[in-house]
C-alpha cells in the first residue's frame, strides 16, 4: 500500500515513512491511493473486541508494519491502563440515535482514540526505516489534541513534543490539563493567536528545509501528531467499524443494514475517518458533517465554495473553533480521482486568495454528505433538552452533532439508525454544561465539576480528579512570530 502526497503523484511514501514524516515535503497530506476493503464478513465483527478490529483495520492500511508489531502496538495502546471501560468506546442508545462515546481514554476526548497508540506506531516505524534521529513533535492544538498527545508521548525515549494552543481559546479545564503535563520531554506554550495561526506555523516548520536542516544538526527530525498524520488517522477508523458491530451484536440492526454516522467537525479527522470505513465497505449511507458557528464546511458542502475570509469565532464548543480544515484536502483529492495537480491547484487558490470553488463533477462525490450548523444558543438547549428528556449529559460538541443531527431527520425523514461521534466528556466543558443546566454560579471550573457530579450522578473521571491539585509546570505564552523560535529553544 503507497501513500501519496495530495500536491505530487511522485512524492510516495510507505505507511512507516509517512507517519514518521506527518506531512510530505511539498506540504501536502499523504493520503492512501487505494482504500483497502474490510475483508472480513460483518456478522463475524460483531464477535471481536475493539482490539480485533482495530488490528484488522490497521494491517489493512499500514501494510509494511508485522502482525506482530500491529498486535503489540495495539495491546499497549488500548489496555484498561488507559481506558475505564473493557468496550473501550461504548454506545448510549436513545431510540434510534446512538451516541459513540469517544472519550473513556486518559483526557476524556476523542483524540485518546488515535494519540494513544500514535506513539507506538512511531517509534517501530523509526526504527523499520533506520531513524537514527530522535523525533520533534510539533503540535497545534484547538485544546485537546495537545494534552492527548503529551499523554500518549511523555517520557517515550527518543521523543520530545512541543504543543501550541491559542492562549484564551480554550476552556480552563482544557487549559489546565495541558500546563500540568508531566514528562522531561514535554513543552507547553499558549500563543496570542487562534488555532488556525498555530496549525499554519506548524504546517510551515515542517516544510522550512533551512530549519530542517538546523534541527537535524542537533540530532532532530519532525513528525506530527495532528491528524495531518496518518498515523492518527487510521486509527480512527476502527471504532466506526466496531461501533457497527456493537450494533449487530446488540440487535440494534442486522449484518448489512445501513447507518447514518454523524461527526461535530473541525480539523475534519474524524470524518474523514468515517469516510475511509464507508469506503472499506461498512453499510453507511449519509455521513452528517456538524460545524458550529465557525461554518466554513457547510458552507462548501452548500455551495462548493470554500472560503476562510470570514470572521473567526471562539465558541462554547472550542475544539472545533478551526477555519482551515487540513483534512479537507485529503477529501478533495479523492474527489477529484486522486488528481494531485487539480488538488495542488485548489490549495495553491486557498493559500493566495483564502477561497477556492470546486466543479460540479467533483462536487458530485459529495453527494451522501449532508451538512449543517449550530450555534452557541442551540447548544445549550440541546445540551439541557438531552438531560431533561433523558437524563444524558453531552458536552457542547456532541450537542452539536446532536442538532444537526435533528434537523437532518427532520428534513429528510430518513430513519436510518444514526451513530452520533460523542466527542468529548462533558466533565472537560463543566462551564457551558452547567450554564445549559442554568447553574453556573460561579467562576470556579473545578467547583463546577463537584456540581455537574451532583446533577449528572456520573462519577468524575480520572482526567479531572488528576488536574484539581497538580502543579503548574508550563507558563509561557508567545506571539505567533516566535514560535520557531521557542522550537529552537526547546532543543
Ligand atoms: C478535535 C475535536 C473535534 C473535531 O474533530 P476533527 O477531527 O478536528 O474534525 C470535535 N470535538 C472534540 C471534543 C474535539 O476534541
Amino acid at each position: 500500500m503507497i501513500y501519496q502526497s495530495t500536491r505530487h503523484n511522485h512524492e510516495t511514501a510507505t505507511a512507516s515513512q509517512a507517519i514518521l514524516r506527518g506531512i510530505a515535503p511539498d506540504g501536502g497530506l499523504y493520503t492512501p491511493t487505494s482504500i483497502p476493503s474490510l475483508n472480513v464478513p460483518l456478522h463475524e465483527l460483531a464477535t471481536m473486541s475493539y482490539q480485533e478490529v482495530a488490528f484488522i483495520v490497521l494491517r489493512a492500511f499500514l501494510t509494511d508494519f508485522t502482525d506482530d508489531e500491529l498486535k503489540e502496538c495495539i495491546t499497549q495502546a488500548y489496555s484498561q491502563h488507559n481506558f475505564d471501560t473493557p468496550d473501550i468506546t461504548p454506545i448510549h442508545s436513545i431510540g434510534n440515535k446512538h451516541y459513540l462515546e469517544l472519550f473513556h481514554g486518559q483526557t476524556i476526548a476523542f483524540k485518546d482514540m488515535a494519540l494513544s497508540i500514535l506513539p507506538y506506531l512511531m517509534t517501530v516505524a523509526a526504527r523499520k526505516n533506520n531513524s537514527n534521529k530522535k523525533i520533534l513533535i510539533l503540535t497545534a492544538t484547538s485544546g485537546d489534541t495537545g494534552k492527548a498527545a503529551m499523554a500518549g508521548f511523555a517520557d517515550v525515549p527518543n521523543t520530545k513534543i512541543i504543543v501550541f494552543y491559542p492562549k484564551g481559546g480554550v476552556s480552563p479545564i482544557q487549559e489546565k490539563q495541558m500546563v500540568t503535563q508531566t514528562g522531561e520531554n514535554t513543552h507547553v506554550i499558549g500563543i496570542t493567536g487562534n488555532f488556525d495561526d498555530a496549525q499554519s506555523a506548524v504546517k510551515r516548520m515542517f516544510t522550512d528545509t533551512q530549519l530542517a536542516e538546523t534541527i537535524s544538526e542537533k540530532g532532530y527530525q519532525f513528525s506530527s501528531a495532528n491528524s495531518i498524520n496518518i498515523g492518527r488517522l487510521t486509527p480512527q477508523i476502527a471504532y466506526y467499524v466496531y461501533a457497527y458491530a456493537q450494533l449487530i451484536k446488540s440487535g440494534k440492526i442486522q449484518a448489512g443494514d445501513p447507518i447514518n454516522i454523524a461527526v461535530p467537525t473541525g480539523n475534519f479527522g474524524n470524518i474523514l475517518a468515517a469516510y475511509y470505513a464507508k469506503e472499506m465497505g461498512l453499510p453507511i449511507s449519509t455521513l452528517i458533517c456538524a460545524s458550529n458557528k465557525n461554518n466554513v464546511l457547510t458552507e462548501f458542502f452548500q455551495t462548493r465554495r470554500y472560503d476562510k475570509n470570514r470572521p473567526f469565532y471562539v465558541t462554547n464548543s472550542p475544539s472545533m473553533d478551526i477555519v482551515l480544515s487540513s483534512n479537507l484536502e485529503r477529501l478533495v483529492f479523492h474527489a477529484t480521482g486522486n488528481d494531485a495537480e487539480k488538488t495542488a491547484e485548489l490549495m495553491n487558490e486557498l493559500a493566495h486568495h483564502g477561497c477556492y470553488t470546486i466543479d460540479e463533477q467533483i462536487a458530485h462525490h459529495f453527494s451522501n454528505i449532508f451538512a449543517d450548523y449550530a450555534d452557541e444558543s442551540d447548544i445549550l438547549s440541546s445540551i439541557k433538552h438531552s438531560f431533561d428528556t433523558h437524563h444524558y449529559v453531552i458536552d457542547p460538541h456532541t450537542a452539536v452533532a446532536d442538532i444537526v443531527t435533528d434537523r437532518y431527520i427532520q428534513k429528510t425523514q430518513d430513519a436510518t439508525p444514526i451513530i452520533i461521534a460523542s466527542t468529548a466528556s462533558p466533565y472537560k466543558f463543566p462551564r457551558s454544561v452547567m450554564d445549559a443546566l442554568g447553574e453556573n454560579d460561579t467562576t470556579d471550573d473545578l467547583i463546577l465539576v463537584d456540581k455537574l457530579e451532583a446533577y449528572s450522578h456520573i462519577s468524575q473521571p480520572q482526567a479531572v480528579l488528576a488536574i484539581k491539585d497538580a502543579p503548574i509546570r508550563h507558563q509561557s505564552v508567545i506571539s505567533v512570530e516566535d514560535m520557531e523560535k521557542s522550537v529552537l529553544n526547546c532543543l
